[in-house]
C-alpha cells in the first residue's frame, strides 16, 4: 500500500514518539545527549546536536517521502543547502547553471564559489541544446529551476536528466517555485532536489530554511558527512514549525493553485495589463511542457503593467497584497522584480531576460479569491 500525497504530509516521517507517545514530534532542544556507555551513543548517532536531532530526522524523513525521494537533508537556509550540494565539487570542476535562477543562487555560485575554484557557465535551460552545448569534461552538475523567478521559464527535466547523465553528471533542481504537490522532480530523473523551505514547504513566513532529497544511498551519504562537516544545520524549533507546515501542504498548494489561475484569469482580461506570465494559461509559451510535468501551477503570477511608475502605484496600492520580498506564504505578496529581487542583476541582463521595468510580481496567498480581485480591480483603476 503507498499512501497518497496528502497521506504523505500528514503522516510521512512522524510518529509517535516512543518515551510518551507524544502525537507531534517534539522539539528536541539539546546540544548533546548522553551517552550510556564509552562511545556508545544511542541508536548509534545521538552524540551530538549538529550530528543528529530527532526533529531534524523526521522533517528530513518527511520531505524525502513528499519528493518521492530516500533520503532527505536539511539545513538552515535555502542557500546554506544549495552551497552544501555544491561542496561535493572540488577547484577545477565545472557547473552549467540555468541563468535565471533565484538571485541569491547567481550570487553564491559567482562571487563565492567561483572564487574558490569552481567554473560556471549559465544558459537558458528553456532550450535542452543549451545544455548540452555547455557540457565540458569536467562538468559534474547541472543546476536547474523551474518555474524561474520571476519569468516563469519551464526546463523540460527529463530532457536536462538526459542530457546530464550522457555526460557524467548529476541534474539538481531548485523546486522551490513549484512545491513537491506540484512537481516532483527525482520522478523525472533528476538526481537532487532542493528547496528553500522558507517558502510554500514551511508556508507560514515565519522562518528560513533548506532542504536537499536525493534517493541514492552514496550520496545522501556524501551530503550527510558535509552537513555535519559543514555545520549549516537548521534548529529543532523551525524542523518543527516546518513539519507543521508539512501538515497542510496540500491544503494550502490547493487554494495557491486554484487562486493563482483566477488572479491570473482576471488579470489577462484587464485592460490595464500588458501581459500576463504564468504557467497554466494557454498564452504562456511552455504551457504544454508546463503541463506535461507539473500538476497544478502555484500563486505565483507575474505582470506586465507598462512603465515602473505604474508598477510603483499598483504595489504601493493593493491592501491585501504585502509589498514585500519573498513568496509561497498563505498571505499574498506584491514585489518589483526590478527594484527589488533583481536590482542588482545589470540592467542589460535584466532586460534580456524580460524583467521590465513594469514587471510586476504577486505571490497569491489563500486568502478569499473574491476580495483578491476585488483587491486588484481597486488598485489598478
Ligand atoms: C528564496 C529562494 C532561495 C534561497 O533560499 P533561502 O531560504 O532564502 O536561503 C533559493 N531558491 C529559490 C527559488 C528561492 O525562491
Amino acid at each position: 500500500m503507498s499512501p497518497r500525497f496528502d497521506t504523505l504530509a500528514i503522516h510521512a516521517g512522524v510518529e509517535p514518539e516512543p518515551v510518551t507517545g507524544a502525537v507531534m514530534t517534539p522539539i528536541f532542544q539539546t546540544s548533546t545527549y548522553a551517552q550510556p556507555a564509552l562511545a556508545e551513543p544511542k541508536g548509534g548517532r545521538f552524540d551530538y546536536g549538529r550530528t543528529a536531532n530527532p526533529t531534524r530526522d523526521a522533517l528530513e524523513a518527511s520531505i524525502a517521502a513528499l519528493e518521492s525521494g530516500k533520503h532527505g537533508v536539511a539545513f538552515a537556509s535555502g542557500l546554506s543547502a544549495i552551497e552544501t550540494l555544491l561542496k561535493r565539487l572540488s577547484a577545477g570542476d565545472h557547473v552549467v547553471s540555468e541563468e535565471n535562477t533565484y538571485g541569491g543562487t547567481t550570487r553564491l555560485f559567482t562571487k563565492v564559489l567561483a572564487r574558490l575554484g569552481l567554473e560556471f557557465t549559465f544558459v537558458d535551460t528553456r532550450d535542452p541544446a543549451n545544455i548540452a552545448a555547455a557540457i565540458r569534461p569536467r562538468t559534474k552538475l547541472v543546476h536547474v529551476e523551474t518555474p524561474t523567478n520571476p519569468m516563469m521559464r519551464i526546463c523540460d527535466l527529463r530532457a536536462a536528466a538526459e542530457i546530464a547523465h550522457a555526460a557524467g553528471a548529476l541534474l539538481s533542481v531548485d523546486n522551490t517555485y513549484a512545491s513537491p504537490y506540484n512537481q516532483r522532480p527525482l520522478e523525472l530523473g533528476a538526481d537532487v532536489v532542493v528547496h528553500s523551505s522558507t517558502k510554500y514547504v514551511n508556508g507560514h513566513s515565519d522562518l528560513i530554511g533548506g532542504l536537499v532529497v536525493v534517493r541514492d544511498d552514496a550520496l545522501a551519504e556524501e551530503l550527510r558527512y558535509l552537513q555535519n562537516a559543514s555545520g549549516a544545520v537548521p534548529g529543532p524549533m523551525d524542523c518543527f514549525l516546518t513539519l507543521r507546515g508539512i501538515k497542510t501542504l496540500h491544503l494550502r498548494m490547493g487554494r495557491h493553485n486554484a487562486n493563482g489561475l483566477t488572479v491570473a484569469r482576471f488579470l489577462a482580461a484587464h485592460p490595464r495589463v500588458d501581459r500576463v506570465i504564468y504557467p497554466g494559461l494557454a498564452s504562456h509559451p511552455q504551457h504544454t511542457l508546463a503541463a506535461r510535468q507539473m500538476s497544478g501551477f502555484t500563486g505565483m503570477v507575474a505582470v506586465d503593467v507598462g512603465t515602473l511608475a505604474r508598477a510603483k502605484a499598483l504595489s504601493e496600492s493593493l491592501e491585501y497584497f504585502a509589498l514585500a520580498e519573498s513568496l509561497g506564504g498563505v498571505e499574498s505578496l506584491v514585489s518589483v522584480p526590478a527594484l527589488m529581487t533583481h536590482a542588482a542583476v545589470p540592467e542589460d541582463r535584466r532586460t534580456a531576460m524580460g524583467v521590465t521595468p513594469g514587471l510586476v510580481r504577486l505571490s497569491v496567498g489563500i486568502e478569499a479569491a473574491d476580495d483578491l480581485l476585488e483587491d486588484l480591480a481597486r488598485a489598478l483603476g
